[in-house]
């Protein structure tokens, strides 16, 4: 792999979360990770940058990040990836949706149940799948190599702060050894593309994450 991989990350839908696609300039082949919401900015986003999405990952299963998902699975064809940690979640996404005073989402099949260590190639590139449970307990990270190593972190890791865990099935303690043992091993220069927010990097999140710090 010579060229740098194409990337573009937006906020989507009312609680901005971040869209993010990532394509082999070689192939045109794409992976789509969290279609929150707006698919049409999503599909629009795929045919300005001229790639194909061969597979949607999921961090996680909070309303915020599944809901442009069927939409965004219908129109490409691609199969969706999810931990099946999130299984309930993504099964009572009515509740969730209730709670928050949000409309209800359209769900669709869930075509693969990720593993930790799988592999998911894209034209030439791969991402590979982090199990990181402790925000929700089917969590996962992303791993693509790039230029830098590139990790989307979902609602796991945030630059200056990590994923809330007082929802269903979070873990504060479950969440920290997470970050320890599956994102901290990456490089200073690997780019933080998490969630929600700006982007960060490793050795940023090592040094001035209050939460991370101590343990660190
Ligand atoms: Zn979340
Ligand atoms: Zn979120």
């Amino acid at each position: 792999m010579s060229e740098p991989l194409i990337r573009e990350t937006f906020p989507v839908g009312p609680l901005a979360c971040n869209c993010s696609i990532i394509g082999s300039p070689a192939t045109g082949q794409a992976i789509v990770v969290d279609p929150g919401d707006d698919p049409d900015k999503v599909l629009a986003a795929l045919a300005r940058l001229g790639l194909k999405a061969t597979a949607i990952l999921v961090t996680h299963a909070h309303f915020d990040h599944v809901g442009g998902l069927a939409r965004v699975r219908e129109a490409t064809g691609a199969p969706v990836y999810m931990h099946d940690g999130d299984k309930p979640l993504y099964d009572n996404l009515d509740m969730q949706t209730s709670i928050f005073g949000f409309p209800s989402i359209v769900t669709t099949t869930i075509d693969r149940w990720a593993q930790d260590g799988e592999r998911v190639p894209f034209g030439d590139a791969v991402a590979e799948i982090l199990h990181t449970p402790g925000h929700t307990p089917g969590s996962l990270s992303f791993h693509v190599a790039d230029t830098v190593p590139l990790l989307l972190t979902g609602d796991t890791l945030f630059a200056g702060s990590i994923g809330r865990t007082d929802l269903w099935g979070g873990d504060f303690d479950t969440l920290i050894a997470a970050i320890h043992a599956k994102l901290l091993c990456f490089p200073d220069e690997a780019i933080i593309i998490p969630g929600h927010g700006p982007e960060s990097t490793i050795g940023m999140e090592r040094r001035y994450n209050p939460f991370l710090r101590q343990a660190g």
